[in-house]
């Protein structure tokens, strides 16, 4: 029996995936190993968000080659499509596949085990959505609602290595739902790489979406993972804000908050807008005595171009206005092919650590006054599997993590308490 290791890189969306990948491997007869365990082929699914992350890349292929130099390396995701002639000159890497070429990894790997496929390739397209949810985790599952992107924001190469924003339809997203309430798992987080564009490819709507979830059984709770803000519609708030599983936490990507770098980044909103977004979240889902919406918001220091006096805008903004439970800082990345690479006014990378480490001591600071503004709180934690120094742990509706001494019947189980 061939054995295979699964090493995932990047978002939510590659943890989907790779799970996928797992699950269809098993089914073929192959054995799932881990990386460090006698592996014959390797299956890396990469990212490219970084110049960080490409790095990463290319050292764990070159480390599972010198760790194993006679396994084949098959290497799939957002890298992968980018840079696919660099990667299939690194020794050990037989496959590569791109972004848009994941539903030919399986079929093609067990052609090559079973001697029916020539002995490398490289292969890229543009077509294709390859539909996954993670397992393994017996609480939540990431489902893969969406795929790609169209919006080319003007720091992002995400739009190259992903393709266009595509879906499969509401029908069959219904049906991968069911299968994993089949496994006994409560609570689902809806992902995507452009979550909220949902249904370009099938004319449908998100909302379509979201309600036709909503009635499957023994699904308990979802999460949306990430959704662009001029894609959250208020039809959709108030949808979520009339008592369906959906819960009070929302992941919304800011970047900035300066108008003129907002623009300059090519977003598809201002700060106006954005405030008003959230105040209408906070108006339709809080009530007195109720739990408080958890914001998770992205945020990127040091943009071509950000000046102190930007940067101090954006501070404010998050400061004064949004008040969050948590900001995803993220220093800029320069990568090759986006508009922003092209500017010289470049922002030194001191100054950009300064700025994320600003960023992420407010965002300690809001995280404190979130937890304590839902002191007294009466809520609901779906406790998870795992054990750590005879502790478990949950989250309730709103992500406020809580843990209690280790009790294996509370596992995947929603306890009532108060915060
Ligand atoms: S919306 Fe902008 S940042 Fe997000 S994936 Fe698309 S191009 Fe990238």
């Amino acid at each position: 029996m061939k054995k295979i290791a699964f090493i995932t890189l990047g978002c939510k969306l590659n943890y989907a995936e790779t799970s996928t990948y797992e699950r269809e491997f098993v089914r073929n007869g192959l054995q799932v190993v881990p990386w460090d365990k006698d592996a014959d082929i390797f299956l890396v699914n990469t990212c490219t968000v970084t110049e960080h992350s490409d790095k990463k890349c290319r050292n764990i292929i070159r480390k599972l080659h010198r760790l194993r130099p006679e396994a084949d390396i098959v290497v799939t995701g957002c890298y992968a499509q980018l840079k696919k002639e660099e990667i299939s000159g690194i020794g050990g890497v037989r496959f590569v596949f791109g972004a848009e070429e994941k539903s030919r990894v399986v079929p093609a790997v067990m052609d090559y085990i079973s001697g029916n496929r020539p002995q490398s390739s490289c292969e890229t397209g543009m077509d294709r959505f390859f539909p996954a949810f993670s397992s393994g985790e017996r609480t939540r599952s990431f489902l893969k609602v969406q795929d790609g992107c169209d919006y080319f924001c003007a720091y992002c190469t995400v739009p190259f290595a992903r393709g266009a924003s595509r879906n499969i339809p509401v029908a069959r997203l219904v049906a991968q739902a069911e299968e994993i309430a089949a496994e006994g798992i409560r609570e689902i987080v809806l992902t995507g790489v452009n979550t909220g564009d949902f249904g370009k490819s099938t004319g449908e709507k998100f909302i379509d979406l979201l309600k036709a979830l909503n009635r499957v059984e023994g699904i308990e709770r979802y999460r949306i993972s990430s959704i662009e803000p001029n894609l959250l519609t208020d039809e959709t708030v108030d949808w979520i804000a009339s008592g369906t599983k959906f819960l009070p936490h929302f992941h919304i990507p800011l970047q900035s908050g300066s108008d003129t770098v907002l623009k300059e980044m090519g977003r598809r909103y201002d700060t106006a807008f954005f405030e008003s977004k959230i105040r209408y979240i906070r108006e339709r889902m809080e009530r007195p005595g109720s739990l408080k919406v958890f914001f998770g918001i992205d945020v990127i220091a040091g943009f071509p171009g950000e000046t102190g006096e930007l940067f101090m805008e954006t501070f404010s903004f998050l400061r004064d206005r949004i008040k969050p439970a948590f900001i995803h800082v993220f220093p800029y990345s320069k990568r090759a092919g986006t508009r922003a690479a092209l500017r010289r006014d470049q922002v030194q990378d001191s100054v950009k650590t300064d700025r994320v480490r600003e960023l992420e001591l407010l965002s300690d600071r809001l995280h404190k006054e979130f937890i304590e503004s839902n002191k007294g709180m009466k809520a609901r934690v779906l406790f998870e599997s795992s054990e750590r120094n005879g502790m478990m742990a949950g989250y309730t509706e709103n992500y406020i993590k809580v843990e209690r001494p280790y009790d294996s019947s509370l596992t995947g189980r929603i306890a009532e308490i108060i915060l």
